[in-house]
C-alpha cells in the first residue's frame, strides 16, 4: 500500500512544508514509490519518464538525508559534494537545481547548478564555496573537475537521471571517468532514472547499481497514456499550411512543435513568422541564454509555436502543455514517446499530433510498433493540402511581436531555393535499413549520426552501445569499429562539448 499524502512518508517537516507551499498534496506514484526505499538507504532503478514527478521522488529523500548534515559554517571544507545529480542537458539541469532549491528552501542544504555553454569562471565562486547538492551536465563536470574546484570524494548519493538519454547522446565515457572518481558502488546509494528501460539500460544499471529496487511507473515503451495521439497525413510542403490552419482555426497557443534538425527548426520558426505566427526556436545552435528566454517566453504563454529539436527540448518540464506537434516524424521512434511526453504531464490531459509525409510513412510504422498500437489518421476541417501545396500561407499582420528573435545558427544556414522537400527524402532513403541487416543499436546509432542536432560521438563512446557498457580497460566486445580500449580516467577530453547541442 503506497502513502496517500506526504505527511505519511516520513519527511522532515521543513521538506513537508516546502512541498505544501509547492501546492502538492498527493505524491505522484513515482514519489510514493521511490521516497521510502531512498529514505531506507536502498538503490533505485526508476522506470519514469519526465513528467511523473520523479524530480521530487529522489530530491525529497536526498534533502531529508542530507539536512540532518547540514550547516551554516562559511568553511567550504564544511560543504562536501554529497549528492551528484547528472543530467544530460544544460535545461534538465537547471530544472533539476530549481527543484533542489524549492523542495531544500528551509533547510541548510546548499546546492548549485554547473552546465556548459556558458563561462566557467560564473560557475567557479559556489562550487569552490562548497554545496552539497551539486547538479550538473557530465561534459562540464569533468571541466571543474580538471580545474580541481569539484572533488567527488565525499559523494554519498549519486542520481543518473535520464540515462536513456545520456546513453543516445554518447555520454557514457565522461560518465564512466566521473563513477571512477566517486566512492566505491556499494558506499555510496546510487539511483537510476530512465524514461524507457531497454535492455542497455539494464546493462548501464547492472554496472552502476547494487542491489537496486526496480521502480517502474510507465510502462516499458509506451507512450503517455493520458495523450491522445492523431496524425495527419499531408505533403511536406503542406504542412506549413497546415500548422499555420490549425493554429487559427483552433485558436491554439503553446504548441511545441518538433524538427529533427536545427537548421530545420531554425528555418521553420522564421517561416512561421513570416506566415504571422508568434514563434521561436530552441536547438543546439542558440546560445544558453537565448533558449532560456525562449522557454521563459513560451511557459508564459507569450509564443504560439515553441519549434524545437529532440535533443534541445529533452526533459522540459513546462506546465499545461497543451500540444505537441510532431512536424516531422523522428527518426528514432523513442524519440516519439520522449516528445509526446512533454504534454499530458503529471496526470493532465494533453494531445499529440504528427505531420506525416508520404516518405515518413515507414517512420510512423515504427513507432506505431514500438507503441503497440495505431495512432489515428485524421483530416484537418477546411484544409485542403493540394491547394495548400500550390502557395505559401500568406502573412497575416501581426499585433505585438513581444520579443526578438535572435538566432545564433550562423552562415551554416542557406535559405532554401525550393520548398519542395527533396533533401529530407533525400535523407529518408539513406536511412532505410531496416532491412539490410543492421542491428536495432546499429540503426539508431546510424539515425543520430544522421540528425546534425547530437553532439559529435567521442571515439571512446564506440563503448557504449555494444554491451561494454563501464569497463574501464578492454577493448570493446564486437567488430572492427569499436575497437579503442576505453582509456584510463581523466584522460583528455575531445574536444565536442555534448551538451552543447
Ligand atoms: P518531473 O517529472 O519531476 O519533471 O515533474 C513534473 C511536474 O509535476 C513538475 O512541474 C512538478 O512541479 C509537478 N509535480 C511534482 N510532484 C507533484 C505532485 N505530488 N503533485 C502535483 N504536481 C507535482
Amino acid at each position: 500500500m503506497h502513502a496517500t499524502s506526504f505527511d505519511e512518508l516520513g519527511l522532515r517537516p521543513e521538506l513537508l512544508r516546502a512541498v505544501a507551499e509547492a501546492g502538492y498534496t498527493i505524491p505522484t506514484p513515482i514519489q510514493a514509490q521511490a521516497i521510502p526505499v531512498i529514505l531506507a538507504g536502498n538503490d533505485v532503478m526508476g522506470g519514469a519518464q519526465t513528467g511523473t514527478g520523479k524530480t521530487a521522488g529522489f530530491a525529497l529523500p536526498i534533502l531529508h538525508k542530507l539536512a540532518a548534515l547540514a550547516n551554516t559554517s562559511p568553511s567550504p571544507a564544511r560543504h562536501p559534494v554529497r549528492a551528484l545529480i547528472l543530467t544530460p542537458t544544460r535545461e534538465l539541469a537547471v530544472q533539476v537545481e530549481e527543484a533542489v532549491k524549492t523542495y531544500g528552501k528551509y533547510t541548510n542544504v546548499r546546492s548549485t547548478v554547473v552546465y556548459g555553454g556558458v563561462d566557467i569562471k560564473q560557475q567557479l565562486p559556489i562550487v569552490r564555496g562548497g554545496v552539497e547538492i551539486l547538479v550538473a551536465t557530465p561534459g562540464r563536470l569533468l571541466d571543474h573537475i580538471e580545474q580541481k574546484s569539484v572533488y567527488l570524494g565525499q559523494v554519498e548519493i549519486f542520481v543518473l537521471d535520464e540515462a536513456d538519454r545520456m546513453l543516445d547522446m554518447g555520454f557514457i565515457p565522461d560518465i564512466k571517468r566521473i563513477m571512477a572518481l566517486l566512492p566505491a558502488t556499494a558506499k555510496r546509494q546510487n539511483l537510476l532514472f530512465s524514461a524507457t528501460l531497454s535492455n542497455e539500460i539494464k546493462k548501464l544499471a547492472d554496472a552502476l547499481l547494487n542491489e537496486p529496487q526496480l521502480i517502474e511507473v510507465a510502462k516499458r515503451n509506451t507512450a503517455a497514456e493520458t495523450v491522445s495521439q492523431h496524425a495527419y497525413k499531408v505533403p511536406a510542403d503542406a504542412k506549413r499550411a497546415l500548422l499555420a490552419h490549425l493554429v487559427r482555426s483552433e485558436s491554439l497557443t503553446q504548441v511545441l512543435c518538433f524538427m529533427r534538425t536545427k537548421h530545420g527548426a531554425s528555418r521553420l520558426a522564421r517561416q512561421l513568422e513570416k506566415d504571422g505566427l508568434i514563434t521561436d526556436a530552441i536547438h543546439g545552435d542558440k546560445s544558453q541564454q537565448t533558449r532560456m528566454e525562449a522557454l521563459a517566453a513560451f511557459k508564459e504563454g507569450k509564443l504560439q509555436v515553441l519549434v524545437a529539436t529532440d535533443v534541445a527540448a529533452r526533459g522540459l518540464d513546462i506546465d499545461d502543455l497543451p500540444l505537441v506537434l510532431n512536424y516531422e516524424l523522428p527518426y528514432v521512434p523513442e524519440d516519439y514517446i520522449h516528445r509526446i511526453g512533454r504534454t499530458g504531464r503529471a496526470g493532465a490531459s494533453g494531445r499529440a499530433i504528427s505531420f506525416v509525409a508520404p516518405e515518413e510513412e515507414r517512420l510512423l510504422d515504427e513507432i506505431e510498433k514500438l507503441l503497440k498500437k495505431k495512432v489515428a489518421i485524421v483530416a484537418a476541417d477546411g484544409f485542403d493540402p493540394n491547394i495548400a501545396a500550390q502557395r505559401a500561407p500568406r502573412a497575416a499582420p501581426r499585433e505585438t511581436r513581444p520579443r526578438s528573435t535572435r538566432d545564433t545558427a550562423g552562415p551554416a544556414e542557406r535559405p532554401r531555393t525550393s520548398t519542395r522537400s527533396a533533401p529530407a527524402i533525400r535523407r529518408e532513403e539513406t536511412l532505410r535499413p531496416a532491412t539490410n541487416g543492421l542491428t536495432r543499436q546499429e540503426e539508431r546509432e546510424r539515425a543520430y549520426a544522421l540528425n546534425p542536432d547530437q553532439p559529435a560521438r567521442p571515439a571512446t563512446a564506440a563503448g557504449t552501445m555494444n554491451g561494454s557498457l563501464l569497463t574501464n580497460s578492454g577493448p570493446a566486445s564486437n567488430g572492427s569499429r569499436h575497437k579503442q580500449a576505453v582509456p584510463a580516467l581523466l584522460m583528455k577530453r575531445p574536444i565536442h562539448e555534448p551538451e552543447k547541442v
